[in-house]
């Protein structure tokens, strides 16, 4: 019989994963096309019920993990889809634009650096001209470099970080609200990390604990507008990020093994929630951060 999400197994052995695999390394941004091993987004297993039928997302960071999963759940769901990502990344964009439009979406990508407001400007107004509207605003995209030493942490990548994962969604954001209507979703990705920091991720820390309250500020702004905005924290999942400087070499071979179960997550684990903050059965949730976590749960 064919799995999908609903098949019912124990979560511990869902996704079996070597240790010695996983120490691959790769330079920043990472790509899905050569991460090793590879990560399961729902490619062939995500099945749709019209959930999101006739929305229209706008998904940062939607070529590769977390948000190509979430790209693929709602084209599948009957989303029309506008992916961002950066230009390093056009194989991962033109892969997940194949999947999704041979799930039936209409989908498009739109290449270009989310730390830029010029460039926030002009991706909420392309992605407006092909979709029409913005029902669904996924701000994912994200910059990870693990830095050890506080000596070595420069104000440049300090600045980026910040810039890249929390200026760019105050950009895009402010640009996209105008195009949102009642019923509308907003969704940030923020981290585990913002609750329980790790040495060595200082500037990526700091900017998903902005998050966290920069989501439940907006939400008690937005509801004036009928719109929602949540949150989800992922634990460790197995993506590009973690192989390109996301996590030090040697911590790579045991990555997310020190959760309750006992692995990382797969980016397919993610979009479910996803799905569910961006649908109507969520119309009594907001302000709300959704931990995905295997277990290391938020406080
Ligand atoms: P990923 O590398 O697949 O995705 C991150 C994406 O961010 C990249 O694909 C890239 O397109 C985009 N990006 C980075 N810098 C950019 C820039 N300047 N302009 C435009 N796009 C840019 O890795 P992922 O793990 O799927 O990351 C997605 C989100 O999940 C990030 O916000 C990350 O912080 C968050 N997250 C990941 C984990 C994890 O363990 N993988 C845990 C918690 C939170
Ligand atoms: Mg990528």
């Amino acid at each position: 019989m064919k799995t999908n999400q609903f098949t019912m197994q124990d979560p511990r052995s869902q996704y079996q994963m070597g240790q010695t695999e996983k120490d691959s390394e790769q330079p920043d941004p990472g790509l899905d096309e050569i991460l090793e091993p590879t990560a399961d987004h729902g490619e062939n297993t995500y099945v749709g019920s019209d959930r999101l039928k006739g929305r229209k997302a706008l998904v940062t960071g939607g070529d590769s993990g977390i948000g190509r999963a979430v790209a693929i759940a709602f084209a599948r769901e009957g989303a029309d889809v506008v992916i961002n990502y950066l230009a390093s990344e056009e194989t991962d964009a033109q892969e997940t634009l194949d999947i999704l439009k041979a799930s039936g979406s209409n989908a498009w990508g739109i290449a270009g650096d989310v730390s830029d407001e010029e460039f926030c400007h002009s991706l909420v107004s392309h992605s407006v001209e092909k979709l029409g509207s913005i029902d669904i605003l996924v701000n994912n995209a994200g910059k990870q470099q693990f830095v050890d030493d506080l000596e070595d942490l420069s104000t440049e990548q300090f600045c980026q970080t910040y810039a890249t994962n929390v200026f760019g969604m105050f950009w895009i954001t402010k640009a996209a609200v105008k195009h949102m209507p009642p019923g509308a979703s907003i969704i940030n990705t923020t981290s585990i990390q913002s609750y329980q920091p790790s040495a060595g991720l200082l500037d990526y820390a700091s900017t998903k604990g902005a998050i966290t309250s920069y989501t439940k500020s907006l939400a008690k702004m937005l509801i004036d507008k009928g719109i929602r905005v949540n949150g989800v924290a992922p634990g460790p999942i197995w993506t590009p990020l973690q192989q390109s400087g996301g996590q030090p070499a040697k911590k790579l071979p045991k990555f997310g093994e020190n959760v309750p179960i006992g692995r990382p997550g797969q980016p397919a684990e993610l979009a479910p929630v996803y799905v569910y903050l961006a649908s109507q059965e969520s119309s009594y949730v907001t302000a709300e951060i959704m931990g995905i976590t295997g277990g290391q749960h938020l406080p």
